[in-house]
């Protein structure tokens, strides 16, 4: 068993992200050449102001050509099993029809489980009664194709997760929010540390919905912001 955290490392992104968005946009309202509009220096600011302005506007194809990736370990299936559900993410997941287990599985102990020592207790039991069962049917010739079958969501798994950043800012405006749930929330809080680390300015961007809109549109709000006047009660 590891401890709870997600392991996140950003593994690739373009070098000039920045100017690239930014000769994207300008391409858009310019008569001089994207070549041209790419080769001339211009400050961060100037950049930033008229990308913000675009984004601002609904105009993402200029995000779409940005492409990151992220080595990721320490997750449950549970947590990648939402994960998957975002269709303009690529995904290589660890196999469990390849890779059989040998001893013991490593998983994760949801939060909420982890921190009473009594449910704690009864859960690694569980785990390890699973486990056993897992390797009975192993020795008994059954592939662990099927022999997973008795694996649970908890089971530790890794991937590599590459997206353009439009669907990393859609990604985090849900699953940052608070009514999505923890794992899946750390998870995407640590990409995204992993990426403004290194690009500060999209701090403003990789945000909970809410920040976004101004108000929540949830019928349950955690009261970061104000709900929609229609849904509060
Ligand atoms: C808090 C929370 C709770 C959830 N609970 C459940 C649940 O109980 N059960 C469940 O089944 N799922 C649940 N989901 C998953 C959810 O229904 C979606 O499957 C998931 O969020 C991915 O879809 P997406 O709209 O975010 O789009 P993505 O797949 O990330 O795609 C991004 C955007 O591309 C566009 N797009 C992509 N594909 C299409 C398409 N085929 N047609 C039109 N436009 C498209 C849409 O604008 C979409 O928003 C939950 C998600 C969240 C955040």
């Amino acid at each position: 068993m590891n401890d709870n955290k997600p392991q996140v490392k950003l593994i690739s992104k373009p070098e000039n992200m920045l100017k690239t968005i930014y000769t994207a946009c300008r391409t858009c309202y310019s008569a001089d050449t994207p070549l041209n509009i790419y080769d001339k220096d211009v400050d961060e600011e100037k950049m930033l102001n008229l990308i913000k302005r675009v984004v601002g506007s609904g105009h993402y194809s200029t995000i779409e050509h940005i492409q990151v990736s992220f080595a990721i370990s320490n997750i449950s299936r549970a947590c990648t099993h939402q994960l998957v559900r975002h269709r303009h993410m690529s995904f290589s997941q660890k196999s469990q029809r390849y890779v059989q287990e040998k001893g013991q599985f490593d998983y994760l102990i949801p939060h909420t489980i982890e921190k009473d020592e009594v449910l704690k207790a009864k859960f690694e039991d569980f785990m390890s009664e699973i486990s056993k069962k897992y390797l009975e049917f192993v020795e008994a010739g059954i592939p662990a194709e099927d022999a997973r079958a008795v694996l649970p969501n908890a089971c530790s798994t890794s991937m590599v997760v590459s997206t353009n950043l439009r669907e990393l800012i859609h990604v985090a405006n849900l699953r940052l929010c608070t009514r999505a749930q923890y794992e899946i929330r750390m998870l995407i809080k640590a990409m995204c540390e992993a990426l403004t680390e290194q690009e500060p300015w999209l701090k403003e961007y990789l945000v909970p919905k809410c920040e976004r809109l101004g108000f929540c549109d949830e019928d349950k709000s955690c009261g970061r912001k104000p709900m929609l006047p229609n849904m509060a009660e």
